[in-house]
């Protein structure tokens, strides 16, 4: 079995960690080695939410066998990797004191609104995504945007589209990755010699796609070890 690093320790990298420890109690029984897997991320979960990943949003000098790269927006950035198809846009949504301790989802005509009792007495209200060549949207549009939605979808809860009206406690700005032209990269490479698998670019969906992604990874994890002979 293989030494396996993963670098990012968002919903991707974990979900890609908790598949591959799965799939090692399932080997066990058939008496495979374990591999050994190593998780390097910046951020970890507890950590504050900041700009420069993702995760905690939703309501290398490696010298392993094989690195794999969850590392989100920063794909964008890391040297050897540079994608130039990772475009960061901004997503925003509000943090406000409301009773509501539902969840409410709306896709479909028009933008796609999410609300989310968080029972503590707060929901999220989101959201708006803008691309960052258009420039920033003043706040205050947003909130407009934002109360008016929630209104008209669940007027029981928000039962006016004045912003005035509402606790507003936090406005957060979110980080997702979009790969538009290509979509979400799940994909073996080698790079001077280094064994790569890339499982980023999930964009607004990467809670949802989390499994599939890890399972894709395992494939191809399983598909390069019937290739190679690795030292155990
Ligand atoms: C407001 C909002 C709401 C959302 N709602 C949903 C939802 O309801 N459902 C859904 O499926 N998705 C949702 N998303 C999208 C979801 O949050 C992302 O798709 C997902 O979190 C991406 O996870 P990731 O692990 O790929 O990347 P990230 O969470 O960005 O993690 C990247 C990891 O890589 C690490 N890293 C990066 N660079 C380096 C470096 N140089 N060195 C070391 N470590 C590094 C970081 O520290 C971090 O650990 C939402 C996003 C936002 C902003």
């Amino acid at each position: 079995m293989a030494k396996i690093t993963i670098l990012g320790a968002g919903i991707t990298g974990l979900s890609i960690a908790t598949i591959l420890i799965q799939q090692q109690s399932r080997d066990r029984s058939r008496s495979r080695p374990p591999h050994t897997i190593t998780i390097l991320a910046r951020d970890l979960p507890g950590d504050e939410p900041s700009q420069r990943w993702a995760s905690p949003w939703a309501c290398a000098g490696w010298g392993h066998d094989v690195l794999i790269n969850a590392s989100g927006i920063a794909s964008a950035t890391l040297e050897d990797v540079k994608d130039s198809q990772l475009i960061v846009d901004r997503t925003h949504v509000v943090l406000v004191k409301s009773k509501f301790d539902g969840g409410y989802v709306h896709r479909g005509p028009g933008p796609y609104t999410y609300i989310f009792g968080r029972g503590d007495g707060t929901a999220v209200v989101g959201g708006v995504s803008e691309m960052p060549q258009n420039g920033p949207t003043p706040e205050s549009q947003i909130h407009q945007d934002l109360f008016r939605r929630a209104f008209e979808h669940l007027p029981q809860h928000f039962p006016s589209p004045d912003p005035a009206n509402y606790e507003i406690i936090e406005h957060l700005e979110g980080p997702p990755a979009l790969r538009p032209a290509t979509g979400v990269r799940v994909e073996r490479v080698e790079i001077n010699g280094q064994k790569i698998i890339h499982a980023y670019g999930t964009t607004i969906g990467g809670y949802i796609l989390s499994f599939g992604l890890g399972l894709e990874v395992a494939r191809l994890l399983e598909e390069d070890e019937m290739k190679m002979d690795v030292p155990n």
